[in-house]
Protein backbone atom coordinates (compact mmCIF):
# COMPACT_ATOMS: atom_id res chain seq x y z
CA UNK A 1 0.00 0.00 0.00
CA UNK A 2 0.83 3.52 -0.78
CA UNK A 3 2.85 5.67 2.19
CA UNK A 4 -0.26 6.82 4.62
CA UNK A 5 -0.97 10.63 4.61
CA UNK A 6 1.20 12.99 6.77
CA UNK A 7 -1.12 15.92 8.49
CA UNK A 8 1.37 19.21 9.91
CA UNK A 9 -1.06 20.61 12.48
CA UNK A 10 -3.20 18.48 14.84
CA UNK A 11 -6.86 18.06 14.70
CA UNK A 12 -8.41 18.60 18.20
CA UNK A 13 -10.17 15.35 18.53
CA UNK A 14 -12.78 15.09 21.39
CA UNK A 15 -13.72 11.88 21.91
CA UNK A 16 -17.47 10.75 23.92
CA UNK A 17 -20.10 8.82 25.08
CA UNK A 18 -22.01 5.12 24.64
CA UNK A 19 -22.98 4.37 21.51
CA UNK A 20 -21.34 7.42 19.26
CA UNK A 21 -18.46 6.76 21.46
CA UNK A 22 -18.43 2.75 19.85
CA UNK A 23 -18.47 4.18 16.25
CA UNK A 24 -15.97 6.42 17.03
CA UNK A 25 -13.22 4.11 17.68
CA UNK A 26 -14.68 2.32 14.67
CA UNK A 27 -14.22 4.64 12.05
CA UNK A 28 -10.80 5.57 13.27
CA UNK A 29 -10.21 1.91 12.74
CA UNK A 30 -11.31 1.11 9.97
CA UNK A 31 -11.17 4.08 7.95
CA UNK A 32 -9.18 6.26 9.17
CA UNK A 33 -6.21 5.17 10.69
CA UNK A 34 -5.41 2.74 7.56
CA UNK A 35 -4.71 5.41 5.51
CA UNK A 36 -3.79 8.85 7.34
CA UNK A 37 -0.80 9.00 10.05
CA UNK A 38 -3.53 10.38 11.88
CA UNK A 39 -2.31 14.18 14.17
CA UNK A 40 -4.98 14.57 16.86
CA UNK A 41 -4.55 16.19 20.36
CA UNK A 42 -6.92 13.76 22.21
CA UNK A 43 -9.50 15.04 24.70
CA UNK A 44 -11.85 12.73 26.60
CA UNK A 45 -14.88 14.40 26.72
CA UNK A 46 -16.45 11.48 28.22
CA UNK A 47 -19.00 11.83 30.81
CA UNK A 48 -16.48 9.46 33.24
CA UNK A 49 -13.40 11.76 32.05
CA UNK A 50 -15.46 15.07 33.13
CA UNK A 51 -16.64 14.39 36.23
CA UNK A 52 -12.96 13.37 37.24
CA UNK A 53 -11.56 16.73 35.83
CA UNK A 54 -14.32 18.48 37.28
CA UNK A 55 -15.52 19.42 33.62
CA UNK A 56 -11.49 20.87 32.97
CA UNK A 57 -11.32 19.10 30.13
CA UNK A 58 -14.42 20.68 28.27
CA UNK A 59 -13.04 23.73 28.67
CA UNK A 60 -9.21 22.65 27.87
CA UNK A 61 -10.54 21.10 24.40
CA UNK A 62 -12.54 24.46 23.34
CA UNK A 63 -9.24 26.53 24.35
CA UNK A 64 -7.34 23.97 22.05
CA UNK A 65 -9.43 24.38 18.96
CA UNK A 66 -9.09 28.38 19.18
CA UNK A 67 -5.55 27.38 18.86
CA UNK A 68 -5.21 24.54 16.06
CA UNK A 69 -8.40 26.09 14.39
CA UNK A 70 -10.35 22.67 13.66
CA UNK A 71 -11.68 20.06 16.10
CA UNK A 72 -13.99 16.55 15.68
CA UNK A 73 -15.92 16.21 18.11
CA UNK A 74 -18.26 13.30 19.11
CA UNK A 75 -21.79 12.92 20.75
CA UNK A 76 -21.26 13.58 24.27
CA UNK A 77 -24.12 13.00 27.36
CA UNK A 78 -25.62 16.13 28.99
CA UNK A 79 -26.02 15.29 32.08
CA UNK A 80 -29.97 15.40 34.09
CA UNK A 81 -31.14 13.71 37.02
CA UNK A 82 -30.72 10.52 35.74
CA UNK A 83 -27.28 10.65 34.29
CA UNK A 84 -26.24 12.42 37.70
CA UNK A 85 -27.51 8.63 39.63
CA UNK A 86 -25.79 6.09 36.59
CA UNK A 87 -22.28 8.18 36.47
CA UNK A 88 -22.46 8.65 40.10
CA UNK A 89 -21.47 12.38 39.34
CA UNK A 90 -20.17 14.96 41.35
CA UNK A 91 -22.36 17.43 39.88
CA UNK A 92 -24.60 18.10 37.31
CA UNK A 93 -22.04 19.37 34.37
CA UNK A 94 -23.02 21.59 31.71
CA UNK A 95 -23.73 20.80 28.29
CA UNK A 96 -19.99 20.56 26.50
CA UNK A 97 -21.99 22.09 23.78
CA UNK A 98 -23.02 25.15 25.53
CA UNK A 99 -19.59 24.96 27.04
CA UNK A 100 -17.91 25.02 23.71
CA UNK A 101 -20.30 26.89 21.62
CA UNK A 102 -19.69 29.99 24.12
CA UNK A 103 -15.77 30.00 24.41
CA UNK A 104 -15.94 29.78 20.61
CA UNK A 105 -18.47 32.41 20.12
CA UNK A 106 -19.65 30.24 17.53
CA UNK A 107 -22.85 29.62 15.11
CA UNK A 108 -24.16 26.31 14.32
CA UNK A 109 -24.85 25.14 10.83
CA UNK A 110 -26.42 22.24 10.59
CA UNK A 111 -26.60 20.45 6.77
CA UNK A 112 -28.44 17.34 6.11
CA UNK A 113 -26.25 14.42 3.72
CA UNK A 114 -28.59 13.60 1.06
CA UNK A 115 -28.35 10.28 -0.62
CA UNK A 116 -30.61 8.35 -3.80
CA UNK A 117 -33.28 6.50 -1.77
CA UNK A 118 -34.04 8.51 1.05
CA UNK A 119 -36.19 11.00 -0.87
CA UNK A 120 -37.23 14.60 1.01
CA UNK A 121 -40.76 14.76 2.19
CA UNK A 122 -40.66 18.19 -0.08
CA UNK A 123 -40.19 17.12 -3.68
CA UNK A 124 -38.75 19.99 -4.91
CA UNK A 125 -36.00 19.57 -2.56
CA UNK A 126 -32.72 18.27 -4.88
CA UNK A 127 -29.30 19.80 -2.81
CA UNK A 128 -29.26 20.14 1.20
CA UNK A 129 -30.40 23.18 3.07
CA UNK A 130 -28.11 24.39 5.43
CA UNK A 131 -29.70 26.37 8.85
CA UNK A 132 -27.73 28.15 10.74
CA UNK A 133 -29.25 29.28 14.19
CA UNK A 134 -28.43 32.54 16.36
CA UNK A 135 -27.73 31.19 19.68
CA UNK A 136 -27.61 34.02 22.10
CA UNK A 137 -30.38 36.14 23.31
CA UNK A 138 -34.46 36.89 22.31
CA UNK A 139 -36.94 34.97 23.89
CA UNK A 140 -34.34 32.06 25.18
CA UNK A 141 -32.67 34.99 27.85
CA UNK A 142 -36.28 36.94 28.15
CA UNK A 143 -37.82 38.47 31.49
CA UNK A 144 -41.31 37.44 31.48
CA UNK A 145 -44.45 38.35 33.73
CA UNK A 146 -48.21 37.55 34.72
CA UNK A 147 -49.75 40.64 35.12
CA UNK A 148 -53.42 41.55 36.76
CA UNK A 149 -56.03 43.73 35.85
CA UNK A 150 -55.67 47.56 36.32
CA UNK A 151 -51.61 46.96 35.50
CA UNK A 152 -49.56 49.42 33.57
CA UNK A 153 -46.37 47.62 31.62
CA UNK A 154 -43.60 49.78 30.92
CA UNK A 155 -40.81 49.73 28.99
CA UNK A 156 -37.69 51.31 31.36
CA UNK A 157 -33.83 51.56 30.15
CA UNK A 158 -31.81 53.37 32.91
CA UNK A 159 -28.52 54.38 30.75
CA UNK A 160 -25.01 54.56 31.84
CA UNK A 161 -25.68 58.15 33.01
CA UNK A 162 -28.63 57.39 35.16
CA UNK A 163 -30.99 58.75 32.86
CA UNK A 164 -33.77 57.20 32.06
CA UNK A 165 -36.23 55.95 28.92
CA UNK A 166 -39.74 55.10 29.34
CA UNK A 167 -42.24 53.79 27.39
CA UNK A 168 -45.46 52.27 27.16
CA UNK A 169 -46.16 48.45 26.93
CA UNK A 170 -49.73 48.13 27.87
CA UNK A 171 -52.02 49.34 29.92
CA UNK A 172 -54.17 46.15 31.09
CA UNK A 173 -57.76 46.41 31.64
CA UNK A 174 -57.97 42.72 31.81
CA UNK A 175 -55.50 40.05 33.47
CA UNK A 176 -52.46 38.89 31.34
CA UNK A 177 -49.14 38.76 30.51
CA UNK A 178 -45.46 40.51 29.36
CA UNK A 179 -42.31 39.46 28.47
CA UNK A 180 -39.05 41.05 28.05
CA UNK A 181 -36.23 40.47 25.39
CA UNK A 182 -32.50 41.54 24.48
CA UNK A 183 -30.02 40.67 21.89
CA UNK A 184 -26.73 42.60 21.67
CA UNK A 185 -25.10 44.17 18.74
CA UNK A 186 -21.55 41.96 19.84
CA UNK A 187 -23.34 38.86 19.28
CA UNK A 188 -25.39 39.59 15.70
CA UNK A 189 -22.46 40.82 14.52
CA UNK A 190 -20.81 37.69 15.60
CA UNK A 191 -23.48 35.97 14.10
CA UNK A 192 -23.21 37.76 10.94
CA UNK A 193 -19.75 36.93 10.40
CA UNK A 194 -19.96 33.15 11.18
CA UNK A 195 -22.47 33.25 8.60
CA UNK A 196 -20.94 35.46 5.74
CA UNK A 197 -17.59 33.42 6.63
CA UNK A 198 -19.67 30.10 6.11
CA UNK A 199 -21.39 31.17 3.21
CA UNK A 200 -17.80 31.62 1.09
CA UNK A 201 -16.31 28.51 2.31
CA UNK A 202 -19.09 26.52 1.26
CA UNK A 203 -19.75 28.95 -1.91
CA UNK A 204 -23.33 28.98 -1.50
CA UNK A 205 -25.90 31.33 -1.57
CA UNK A 206 -26.93 32.98 2.48
CA UNK A 207 -30.31 34.05 2.96
CA UNK A 208 -31.42 35.85 6.34
CA UNK A 209 -35.18 36.79 7.24
CA UNK A 210 -36.57 38.93 10.31
CA UNK A 211 -39.77 40.81 11.10
CA UNK A 212 -38.63 44.36 10.28
CA UNK A 213 -41.52 45.30 9.01
CA UNK A 214 -43.77 44.21 12.68
CA UNK A 215 -40.66 44.73 14.62
CA UNK A 216 -39.32 48.25 13.54
CA UNK A 217 -36.08 48.63 15.76
CA UNK A 218 -35.54 45.14 17.67
CA UNK A 219 -35.13 43.21 14.53
CA UNK A 220 -34.49 45.68 12.04
CA UNK A 221 -30.87 46.27 14.06
CA UNK A 222 -30.46 42.25 12.84
CA UNK A 223 -31.45 43.06 9.66
CA UNK A 224 -29.02 46.49 9.47
CA UNK A 225 -26.29 44.55 11.23
CA UNK A 226 -25.88 42.08 8.98
CA UNK A 227 -26.38 44.68 6.15
CA UNK A 228 -23.84 47.44 7.31
CA UNK A 229 -21.28 43.91 7.83
CA UNK A 230 -21.65 42.69 4.75
CA UNK A 231 -21.70 46.16 2.77
CA UNK A 232 -18.05 46.88 4.31
CA UNK A 233 -16.23 43.32 4.33
CA UNK A 234 -17.82 40.79 2.19
CA UNK A 235 -19.70 42.44 -0.71
CA UNK A 236 -16.47 42.12 -2.55
CA UNK A 237 -15.89 38.17 -1.77
CA UNK A 238 -19.23 37.34 -2.34
CA UNK A 239 -19.19 39.30 -5.92
CA UNK A 240 -15.96 37.24 -6.42
CA UNK A 241 -17.58 33.92 -5.08
CA UNK A 242 -20.31 34.11 -7.78
CA UNK A 243 -22.69 33.89 -4.81
CA UNK A 244 -25.20 36.42 -3.20
CA UNK A 245 -26.35 37.68 0.29
CA UNK A 246 -30.46 37.36 0.08
CA UNK A 247 -32.48 39.19 2.54
CA UNK A 248 -36.62 38.84 2.83
CA UNK A 249 -38.97 38.88 5.81
CA UNK A 250 -39.50 35.37 7.49
CA UNK A 251 -42.97 34.23 5.98
CA UNK A 252 -41.47 35.17 2.72
CA UNK A 253 -38.26 32.96 3.27
CA UNK A 254 -40.51 29.80 4.83
CA UNK A 255 -42.93 29.94 1.35
CA UNK A 256 -39.45 30.27 -0.68
CA UNK A 257 -37.65 27.63 0.75
CA UNK A 258 -40.59 25.27 0.09
CA UNK A 259 -40.46 26.01 -3.30
CA UNK A 260 -36.49 25.72 -3.57
CA UNK A 261 -34.48 23.62 -4.90
CA UNK A 262 -32.16 24.08 -2.02
CA UNK A 263 -28.32 24.39 -1.98
CA UNK A 264 -28.09 27.45 0.01
CA UNK A 265 -27.48 28.98 3.91
CA UNK A 266 -30.59 29.71 5.81
CA UNK A 267 -29.58 32.18 8.64
CA UNK A 268 -32.23 32.13 11.12
CA UNK A 269 -32.80 34.06 14.74
CA UNK A 270 -32.81 32.05 17.89
CA UNK A 271 -36.94 31.06 17.67
CA UNK A 272 -37.13 30.91 14.34
CA UNK A 273 -34.29 28.24 13.70
CA UNK A 274 -34.88 26.40 16.44
CA UNK A 275 -38.36 25.62 15.27
CA UNK A 276 -37.07 25.82 11.30
CA UNK A 277 -33.91 23.25 12.37
CA UNK A 278 -36.57 20.70 13.47
CA UNK A 279 -38.55 21.03 10.59
CA UNK A 280 -35.93 21.06 7.60
CA UNK A 281 -34.36 18.16 9.67
CA UNK A 282 -37.39 16.08 9.33
CA UNK A 283 -38.33 16.90 5.78
CA UNK A 284 -34.69 15.36 4.79
CA UNK A 285 -35.76 12.12 6.28
CA UNK A 286 -33.11 10.77 8.98
CA UNK A 287 -31.35 12.90 11.96
CA UNK A 288 -28.66 10.35 11.69
CA UNK A 289 -28.20 11.88 8.38
CA UNK A 290 -27.68 15.64 10.07
CA UNK A 291 -24.29 17.24 10.38
CA UNK A 292 -23.18 19.78 12.67
CA UNK A 293 -20.48 22.48 12.58
CA UNK A 294 -19.90 25.18 14.82
CA UNK A 295 -17.71 28.36 13.38
CA UNK A 296 -16.50 30.84 14.62
CA UNK A 297 -16.60 34.86 13.48
CA UNK A 298 -12.62 34.47 13.59
CA UNK A 299 -12.90 31.37 11.38
CA UNK A 300 -12.26 28.08 13.83
CA UNK A 301 -14.54 24.96 12.66
CA UNK A 302 -15.99 22.08 15.13
CA UNK A 303 -17.23 19.42 13.20
CA UNK A 304 -19.72 17.16 14.79
CA UNK A 305 -22.91 14.90 14.45
CA UNK A 306 -26.36 16.55 15.20
CA UNK A 307 -27.54 13.44 17.04
CA UNK A 308 -26.86 12.45 20.36
CA UNK A 309 -25.01 9.49 22.14
CA UNK A 310 -27.44 6.74 20.52
CA UNK A 311 -27.73 4.80 24.15
CA UNK A 312 -30.70 2.93 23.42
CA UNK A 313 -28.83 1.40 20.57
CA UNK A 314 -25.48 1.55 23.33
CA UNK A 315 -27.86 -0.45 26.19
CA UNK A 316 -28.03 -3.68 23.39
CA UNK A 317 -24.64 -3.54 22.43
CA UNK A 318 -23.61 -3.26 26.21
CA UNK A 319 -25.60 -6.90 26.04
CA UNK A 320 -23.58 -7.74 23.64
CA UNK A 321 -26.32 -8.13 20.85
CA UNK A 322 -25.60 -6.17 17.52
CA UNK A 323 -26.45 -2.96 16.77
CA UNK A 324 -27.05 -0.98 13.55
CA UNK A 325 -26.71 2.35 14.58
CA UNK A 326 -25.94 4.46 11.30
CA UNK A 327 -21.93 6.56 11.48
CA UNK A 328 -22.78 8.81 8.58
CA UNK A 329 -23.25 11.96 10.61
CA UNK A 330 -20.05 11.53 12.68
CA UNK A 331 -18.07 9.84 9.95
CA UNK A 332 -18.96 13.42 8.23
CA UNK A 333 -17.58 15.30 10.95
CA UNK A 334 -14.80 13.51 10.36
CA UNK A 335 -14.24 14.16 6.77
CA UNK A 336 -15.45 17.48 7.22
CA UNK A 337 -12.45 18.46 9.89
CA UNK A 338 -9.79 16.72 8.19
CA UNK A 339 -11.21 18.24 4.85
CA UNK A 340 -10.65 21.69 6.48
CA UNK A 341 -7.32 20.73 7.97
CA UNK A 342 -6.19 19.63 4.53
CA UNK A 343 -7.78 22.89 3.06
CA UNK A 344 -5.51 25.13 5.75
CA UNK A 345 -2.45 23.39 5.80
CA UNK A 346 -2.28 22.81 1.94
CA UNK A 347 -2.48 19.36 2.53
CA UNK A 348 -4.17 18.39 -1.22
CA UNK A 349 -4.39 14.37 -0.20
CA UNK A 350 -5.85 15.25 2.62
CA UNK A 351 -8.84 16.71 1.41
CA UNK A 352 -9.07 14.27 -1.78
CA UNK A 353 -9.18 11.65 0.46
CA UNK A 354 -12.05 13.13 2.65
CA UNK A 355 -13.60 13.53 -0.31
CA UNK A 356 -13.33 9.93 -1.54
CA UNK A 357 -14.52 8.98 1.94
CA UNK A 358 -17.83 10.62 1.80
CA UNK A 359 -17.99 9.44 -1.51
CA UNK A 360 -17.76 5.90 -0.93
CA UNK A 361 -20.41 6.52 2.14
CA UNK A 362 -23.05 7.53 0.02
CA UNK A 363 -22.19 5.04 -2.80
CA UNK A 364 -22.58 2.48 -0.40
CA UNK A 365 -26.24 3.57 0.54
CA UNK A 366 -26.59 4.25 -2.54
CA UNK A 367 -25.62 0.68 -3.64
CA UNK A 368 -28.44 -0.30 -1.37
CA UNK A 369 -26.14 -1.61 1.98
CA UNK A 370 -27.61 0.33 5.04
CA UNK A 371 -28.24 0.90 8.98
CA UNK A 372 -31.38 0.00 9.71
CA UNK A 373 -33.36 3.69 10.43
CA UNK A 374 -32.61 3.98 6.45
CA UNK A 375 -33.25 0.62 5.50
CA UNK A 376 -37.20 1.72 6.96
CA UNK A 377 -36.96 4.67 4.85
CA UNK A 378 -35.03 4.01 1.86
CA UNK A 379 -37.42 3.45 -1.81
CA UNK A 380 -34.67 1.73 -3.08
CA UNK A 381 -35.95 -1.89 -4.67
CA UNK A 382 -32.72 -4.11 -3.69
CA UNK A 383 -31.80 -2.92 -0.16
CA UNK A 384 -29.98 -4.68 2.72
CA UNK A 385 -29.73 -4.02 6.43
CA UNK A 386 -26.37 -4.37 7.91
CA UNK A 387 -24.58 -3.68 11.25
CA UNK A 388 -22.84 -0.81 12.64
CA UNK A 389 -19.34 -2.74 11.98
CA UNK A 390 -20.32 -4.45 8.44
CA UNK A 391 -21.46 -1.31 6.90
CA UNK A 392 -18.25 0.58 7.87
CA UNK A 393 -16.18 -2.32 6.21
CA UNK A 394 -18.84 -1.72 2.99
CA UNK A 395 -18.00 2.14 2.97
CA UNK A 396 -14.29 0.30 3.41
CA UNK A 397 -14.77 -2.11 0.28
CA UNK A 398 -16.08 0.99 -2.27
CA UNK A 399 -13.06 3.29 -0.79
CA UNK A 400 -10.17 1.05 -1.24
CA UNK A 401 -11.70 1.26 -4.98
CA UNK A 402 -11.65 5.13 -5.35
CA UNK A 403 -8.38 5.91 -3.86
P1 LIG B 1 -30.21 10.47 20.22
O1 LIG B 1 -28.98 9.93 20.78
O2 LIG B 1 -30.07 11.39 19.08
O3 LIG B 1 -31.16 9.26 19.83
C1 LIG B 1 -32.56 9.33 19.74
C2 LIG B 1 -33.07 8.22 18.84
O4 LIG B 1 -32.89 8.58 17.48
C3 LIG B 1 -32.34 6.90 19.00
O5 LIG B 1 -32.83 6.14 20.05
C4 LIG B 1 -32.52 6.29 17.63
O6 LIG B 1 -33.84 5.75 17.47
C5 LIG B 1 -32.43 7.49 16.72
N1 LIG B 1 -31.04 7.75 16.30
C6 LIG B 1 -30.28 8.85 16.59
N2 LIG B 1 -29.09 8.76 16.03
C7 LIG B 1 -29.06 7.58 15.37
C8 LIG B 1 -28.07 6.91 14.60
N3 LIG B 1 -26.86 7.45 14.40
N4 LIG B 1 -28.38 5.70 14.04
C9 LIG B 1 -29.58 5.15 14.24
N5 LIG B 1 -30.55 5.75 14.97
C10 LIG B 1 -30.31 6.94 15.53
O7 LIG B 1 -31.01 11.29 21.34
P2 LIG B 1 -31.36 10.91 22.86
O8 LIG B 1 -31.54 9.45 23.00
O9 LIG B 1 -32.44 11.83 23.21
O10 LIG B 1 -30.11 11.33 23.68
C11 LIG B 1 -29.10 10.44 24.15
C12 LIG B 1 -28.00 11.24 24.78
O11 LIG B 1 -27.39 12.08 23.80
C13 LIG B 1 -28.48 12.17 25.90
O12 LIG B 1 -27.71 11.93 27.04
C14 LIG B 1 -28.25 13.57 25.36
O13 LIG B 1 -27.80 14.43 26.38
C15 LIG B 1 -27.17 13.38 24.34
N6 LIG B 1 -27.18 14.33 23.20
C16 LIG B 1 -25.97 14.82 22.81
C17 LIG B 1 -25.90 15.65 21.72
C18 LIG B 1 -24.54 16.16 21.30
O14 LIG B 1 -23.53 15.81 21.89
N7 LIG B 1 -24.46 16.96 20.30
C19 LIG B 1 -27.03 15.99 21.00
C20 LIG B 1 -28.26 15.45 21.41
C21 LIG B 1 -28.32 14.62 22.52
P3 LIG B 1 -34.23 4.22 17.80
O15 LIG B 1 -33.87 4.02 19.23
O16 LIG B 1 -35.70 4.22 17.52
O17 LIG B 1 -33.44 3.34 16.88
MG1 LIG C 1 -35.57 22.49 19.06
Amino acid sequence: MADKIKMTTPLVEMDGDEMTRIIWKMIKDILLTPYIDLKTEYYDLGLQHRDDTNDQVTFDSANATKKYGVAVKCATITPNADRVKEYNLKEMWKSPNGTIRAILDGTVFRTPIVVKGITPFISTWKKPITIARHAYGDVYKNTEMQVSAGSKAELVVTDAQGKETRSLIHDFTGDGIVQGLHNTDASISSFARACFNYALDLKQDLWFATKDTISKKYDHRFKDIFREIYDAEYKEKFEAAGIEYFYTLIDDAVARVIRSEGGYIWACKNYDGDVMSDMVATAFGSLAMMTSVLVSPDGTYEYEAAHGTVQRHYYKHLKGEKTSTNSMATLFAWTGALRKRGELDHIPELVDFANKLEQASIQTIEDGVMTGDLYLLSTLENKTKVDTETFLHEINNRLVKLL
